[in-house]
């Protein structure tokens, strides 16, 4: 079972995006037992942003889970940014606002790090970046988890999909900012048209407007979010990486990794290639759409479920959309960490 992949292709219309996952479903063999409590983890978008996944996909997960008899609830975790998702009473309004009620999904919507943030753990690690990792405690309490992550770019690691949902999906506040810390903003002064939007942004402040309308980054307060670079509307910040542009990729899969030791016998991992674009779900706006549709992944293993999504789209999308940053580089570490089939 372990290296079984279900996939179902779809049209980019509702309905088709619909019975594909549906398909996807039936044929997937599920991990658990009658009465088990089974985490829905997914991202129900940030504040604005207008590319996340519908939470009537949720819903069907949801009523696949308790058709075998185990008890659904959704799941994610609060964020650094200042949006809409900073703490849980915030994340969970936004989750509401986006659709991801109790009433609609049938299960509680719940925050895996706690109301506060604090609900966590450590996690043993041993890898050359996190002895340790620290995430929401959810992760050891539930009986089992579904993946469930939304394949698309992403402006630190060229693209995200399980691995990056399972890593900082479920990473405390403090272990998202261990990820982050090497992505700091460096600005092209030529292409900026003085818009002031990187410091509307800036969740820390580090970013601000000087007297001459130009803006200037307070690199001890900056946590290296990469919000300002990925929302410049003319691509005038560049990443002014503080260690090898590769870390932050090793970084993501090292929680992950950790992260699969603990749920790796309790989970399915469903990846949706669907509303491919260049951003993440966390950023607000509509991102540009850079590969058609291509369906519904399941799989044993986040790797496998991100190695087969690849597969589907190809790797030009995300090198056109985001030069330099050599995505390959999840798969190579995770292999090198044993973090594979
Ligand atoms: S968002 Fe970009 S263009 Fe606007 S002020 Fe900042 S660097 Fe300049
Ligand atoms: S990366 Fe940009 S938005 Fe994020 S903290 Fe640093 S200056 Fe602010």
């Amino acid at each position: 079972m372990k290296k079984t992949i279900q996939f179902q292709e779809c049209s980019a219309t509702d309905e088709s995006r619909l019975m594909a996952l549906q398909t996807v479903l039936e044929k997937t063999k599920k991990p658990f037992k009658s009465g088990d409590s089974i985490g829905i983890k997914l991202h129900w978008g940030e504040i604005g942003n207008k590319n996340y996944l519908s939470p009537v996909y949720a819903r069907e997960i949801v009523k696949w889970l308790q058709a075998g008899g185990t008890k659904p609830f959704i799941v994610d975790t609060t964020v650094l940014y200042s949006g809409g998702r900073r703490d849980g009473r915030e994340s969970l309004n936004t989750a509401a606002k986006h659709g991801f009620t109790e009433e609609y999904l049938g299960c509680e919507v719940i925050i895996g790090d706690g109301l506060d943030g604090k609900n966590i753990i450590d996690l043993p690690a041993g890898f050359k970046h996190f002895p340790t990792v620290q995430t929401g405690k959810v992760v050891q309490d539930a009986d089992g988890f579904v993946i469930f992550s939304h394949f698309k770019g992403h402006m630190e690691a060229a693209f995200g999909g399980s691995i990056k949902n399972m890593s900082m999906g479920f990473a405390s506040r403090a272990q998202k900012q261990r990820m982050h810390a090497d992505a700091k903003p460096k600005l092209i002064q030529a292409k900026c048209i003085k818009c002031g939007e990187c410091a509307d942004v800036c969740p820390t402040g580090a970013a601000t407007i000087t007297e001459n309308n130009f803006p200037v980054y307070d690199l001890l307060k900056c946590i290296g979010c990469a919000q300002c670079i990925a929302l410049c509307p003319e691509t005038a910040l560049k990443i002014r990486w503080d260690t090898d542009i590769k870390v932050f990729q090793e970084k993501l899969v090292e929680t992950a990794a950790a992260v699969w030791r603990v749920i790796q016998d309790k989970t399915v991992v469903i990846n949706a290639v669907i509303e491919i674009v260049a951003e993440c779900d966390c950023l607000p706006g509509k991102h540009q759409k850079i590969a058609e549709d291509k369906g519904f992944i399941s799989a044993y293993h986040p790797v496998l479920a991100d190695a087969e999504a690849i597969k589907l789209i190809g790797g030009a999308p995300f090198d056109q959309a985001h030069q330099h940053i050599p995505w390959q580089r999840q798969f190579e570490y995770a292999k090198e960490i044993g973090f594979c089939m």
